[in-house]
């Protein structure tokens, strides 16, 4: 695809010459500091000059931005290898007029492959298809009808991004704002929303059934018929104001798919699964006089091969920092203990889940260390890595990683011998201070299913 020269490549303006692919120091929005950058989009909306979605090298994608010229340092630009025939900078990379959500040039090097980006594709074709004669009509509510091969023809097409620059479209951020309730929250990431909903100022979602719409009008329509006013599925867990709602993926696919679509836009390492058919979801809420408002959830494979007790865990940002996220893990494990195995979350975690799941596991494991009595009087108590296991229902692996990350692991004299100094007690004593709200395992009625042996889920 080489195009002809045209004038713009004369003019050797370094803002001008900069493609998509190029790394530089970019002043990072509300900081004075100017971290390498990478430009992931750029778009010239004709009148107030070009943007480029820039990527923070080192930082979290949920930190991506557009920017304006005032921003680039470019005296520092590495320009992105050429690459046969795609020549970066030939003009080809920067049409005059460009989307923002649907960039244009294929012209990126190579980089690192979105995970799943296929699966993606697929579902927001699949999301497409069924969503396409979607306004403000209620439509969705059927499940007739989905087609099961994206839609020929150019709705379809004309929409969807083709080749490599999938891997550009879900490398950005695609919705601006939603509404969820009481809360209006900024996205961190891309979802695969239908494409009719991107681009929107905001995107109104109603809190109880998940369903999106365009504008607050339609959002009102909706909630005039809408009776949900707490998940779909089983109550299975209540204590005060904090519930649990279990599920079926199979049973309840749209509210499940449109939980994924909603996850998605704060979850970047995992693939969203269009298929819900074989997961359970834990939804969490919290109750008022107005229904049971959603404040984070897991999903959970009806059978796991590799004892995964959660796949995707989110709290809402709008409930972050408050000691839900901890609150949905120990729940995962309440679930664990009640099938009587141990389990682990599906890897990789993000960066916040990661944290979330060190401090509980650090919390869990040395509450019991403090609470081993000694079987014989005046001795040393002693427990097994495999007793806290079962106690816990955390996996082996986890037990033994949290306990050399807590440094706590000493060998003296033939054995390995696990020492708790009084700093860490203090510590621990002041954080389990701060877990005011916890699970309580007589609120939860619940039985396991077993999966395997029924046919079909
Ligand atoms: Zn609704």
């Amino acid at each position: 695809m080489i195009e002809e020269h045209d004038e713009r490549e004369t003019i050797c303006d370094s803002v001008n010459s900069l493609v998509e692919g190029c790394r530089l120091p970019v002043r990072m929005h509300g900081t004075e500091d100017w971290p390498l950058a990478e430009i992931i989009s750029i778009k010239d909306d004709g009148q107030n000059g070009r943007y480029y979605y820039i990527h923070y090298v080192d930082f979290n994608k949920r930190l991506d931005e557009w920017v304006t010229d005032e921003h680039l340092d470019t005296r520092k630009v590495q320009f992105p290898r050429r690459d046969g025939a795609t020549a970066p900078g030939t003009g080809a990379a920067t049409p005059k007029k460009q989307i923002p959500s649907r960039p244009q040039s294929p012209s990126i090097p190579t980089p690192e492959p979105v995970n799943g980006s296929a699966v993606l594709q697929a579902a927001l074709q699949k999301k497409m298809a069924r969503k396409r004669k979607a306004n403000c009509i209620e439509n969705d509510d059927s499940q007739d009808g989905i087609p099961q091969q994206p839609l020929p023809g150019p709705r379809a097409t004309g929409s969807l991004v083709a080749h490599h620059q999938d891997d550009v479209v879900t490398r950005m951020k695609n919705i601006e704002l939603i509404e969820l309730g009481r809360h209006r929250i900024k996205p961190w990431y891309f979802s695969p929303y239908p494409q009719e909903m991107v681009n929107l100022a905001c995107i109104y979602i109603c809190e109880f059934c998940l369903k999106y719409r365009k504008s607050r009008k339609c959002l009102e329509r909706h909630l005039a018929k809408c009776t949900l006013r707490h998940p779909p599925g089983n109550e299975i867990y209540r204590k005060s104001s904090i519930s649990f709602f279990e599920i079926d993926g199979r049973k309840n696919k749209q509210y499940a798919q449109n939980l994924c679509l909603l996850a998605k836009l704060f979850l970047d390492h995992k693939t969203l699964y269009y298929d819900t058919d074989p997961f359970l979801f834990y939804v969490m809420t919290e109750f008022d006089t107005r229904g049971f408002h959603i404040v984070g959830y897991f999903s959970k494979e009806k059978e796991s091969t590799e004892d995964y007790n959660v796949a995707c865990i989110l709290t809402m940002p709008q409930y972050q920092r408050k000691g839900y996220g901890k609150l949905l893990i120990e729940f995962s494990y309440e679930l664990s203990k009640f099938e009587g195995k141990t389990g682990s979350p599906e890897k990789p975690l993000s960066d916040l889940g990661l944290l979330s799941y060190r401090s509980y596991w650090a919390h869990t494991i040395l509450d019991i260390l403090l609470t081993v009595k000694p079987t014989i009087e005046n001795e040393k108590p002693q427990i097994t890595i495999n007793e806290i296991c079962e106690l816990t229902s955390i996996k082996k692996e986890d037990v033994i990683s949290t306990l050399q990350n807590l440094n706590l692991i000493n060998y003296y004299k033939g054995q390995y011998i696990v020492s708790l100094n009084k700093d860490i007690i203090d510590q621990h004593n002041a954080a389990m201070e701060k877990r005011k709200i916890r699970i309580d395992p007589k609120a939860l009625h619940w039985t396991p299913k077993d999966w395997s042996i029924r046919a079909k889920w």
